[in-house]
């Protein structure tokens, strides 16, 4: 068979190889996408957009429950699942495909492996290119604890795809996936044990946050377990039993598996052009550049595992190919965990800054000590918003909220620190009353001098 050739082979179709491919095939390339499962990747079925819909829900009940005179909704989960269905295309790309294929894109199903320098195989089938993207995403990973696999265990595919809830779940790791889906399970009814290694939930953020979302958590009546971890796993009686470290026993229906992700750089030929598969991720520089004439975007680059940092990455690629200098900033990427009430940081947190050698400001103001709209918002108002500036530059260099929508408001920051807009200019800076975003204001100038 002749080799076919294009001007970009991109392999793997999330969120970030979507962007490469949409862009590249704007800019007049004839591109070839390869995908091995869904186009929109992990992103669209099984993790940002299910997990999201299905939060909302219950949500919006507890919105009810806080807000003054108002009956509390009810919550039907078939209908929930339903539109959970709907919104993940039932598990079905071929609208995808075929908006690729009217816009001249090639679409090429099969497992791709790079064969050389600018030669991808699928499945037998060789591509040809001057340019390589690669965009394989990540998979969960699943730490070995002894009968894990015998017993059974969901990751986020069965968590955000499931049918029935289950009247219980252990669920292993605090962090932003293991956080949402436990609030998820225990507003749907089930008993949720959430285990968490760390000493606090959603440990890389400053610690007020894990503190206030573990209030946040065990008031809802999740029984949160830090600082242990899963020895060993037992099915007894359809249910997994789960000794911790301490040598107690959790027990769940299900057992979610929640600790992280593992970039997808095996098997796909890297050695075959040079790079080396560096179980956490692809080394990529400032444009993305993994190689000569390889591109790596998205999870699989290790540098932030978000949908947003992707797609950022994918339009750097872009642009790189397009001749024009360019080079990504991850400086002011948000990082939002959707949960009730939201947490949203961006920056540094103070410890990252303060290792940077930098002479740091903080502050931590409480929302309804200091401004109107957290009252207005709800009956028992909520939210805390801390900044870390830098002195010597008196601009913003982190900030966290744990507070209702921050996951909106934090853009606010985000633009600051990109922007390194001085300090002075937020003081003089006015949000609309009563807003979230009056907070601010409260506290830059709580900062302390
Ligand atoms: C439960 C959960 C919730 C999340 N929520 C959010 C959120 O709210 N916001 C957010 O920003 N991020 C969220 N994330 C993270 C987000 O899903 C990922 O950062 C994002 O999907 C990464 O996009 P990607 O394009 O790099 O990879 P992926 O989405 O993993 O896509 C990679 C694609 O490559 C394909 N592929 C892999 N190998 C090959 C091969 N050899 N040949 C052909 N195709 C291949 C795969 O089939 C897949 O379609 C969440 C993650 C989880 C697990």
């Amino acid at each position: 068979m002749t080799d076919e050739r294009f001007d970009a082979v991109v392999i793997g179709t999330g969120p970030a190889g979507e962007v490469a491919v949409s862009r590249l095939s704007d800019q007049g390339l004839r591109v070839a996408l390869v995908e091995r499962e869904l186009i929109g990747g992990e992103c669209a079925y099984w993790a940002c957009i299910p997990s999201k819909t299905l939060l909302r829900p219950p949500e919006t009940r507890f919105d009810a429950r806080r807000a003054a005179g108002v009956e509390e909704p009810a919550v039907h989960w078939p209908q929930v699942a339903e539109y959970r269905d709907e919104m993940i295309r039932n598990l079905d790309d071929s609208g995808q495909v075929k908006g690729y294929e009217d816009q001249g894109v090639v679409v090429v199903r099969g497992e791709a492996r790079i064969a050389g320098p600018g030669r991808v195989d699928v499945d037998g089938r060789m591509l040809e290119t001057d340019r390589i993207i690669v965009a394989t995403g990540s998979d969960a990973s699943i730490p070995p604890i002894e009968g894990l696999s015998a017993a059974g265990y969901w990751t986020n595919r069965e968590a955000t795809t499931l049918k029935e809830l289950p009247a219980s779940i252990v669920i292993l790791g605090g962090g932003p996936v293991g956080v949402e889906l436990a609030q998820f399970f225990c507003r749907f009814g089930a008993k949720v044990t959430l285990v968490q290694s760390a000493e606090r939930l959603v440990h890389r953020e400053d610690p007020a946050v894990g503190a206030l979302i573990l209030d946040v958590l065990r008031e809802e009546g999740i029984d949160v377990r830090l600082d242990t971890r899963a020895e060993r796993v037992r099915l007894e009686r359809g249910e997994r039993v789960v000794t911790l470290g301490d040598g107690q026993d959790v027990r769940g229906q299900e057992l979610l598996v929640a600790t992280g992700r593992t970039p997808r750089v095996e098997g796909i030929g890297l050695d075959k052009v040079g790079i080396e598969a560096d179980p956490s991720g692809i080394q990529v520089d400032a444009r993305c550049r993994a190689g000569d004439g390889v591109w790596a975007i998205g999870d699989v680059t290790g540098v932030m595992p978000f949908t947003h940092v992707g797609m950022y990455q994918g339009r750097i690629v872009a642009a790189d190919i397009a001749g024009r200098t360019t080079k990504a900033d991850y400086s002011a990427i948000p990082r939002v965990v959707f949960s009730d009430p939201e947490i949203a940081a961006v920056g540094l947190t103070e410890q990252q800054a303060r290792e940077q050698g930098i002479d740091v400001a903080t502050s931590r103001i409480s929302l309804p000590d200091s401004i109107a709209r957290p009252w207005t918002y709800e009956k028992e108002p909520r939210g805390d918003l801390g900044l870390i500036a830098d002195r010597d530059h008196q601009v913003l260099v982190g900030a966290w909220a744990v507070a209702p929508l921050a996951g909106e408001w934090i853009h606010q920051a985000a633009l600051a620190i990109k922007t390194k807009t001085p300090l002075e200019v937020l003081r003089d800076t006015v949000a609309q009353f009563p807003t979230f975003s009056e907070a601010y204001l409260k506290a830059v100038e709580a900062l302390d001098d």
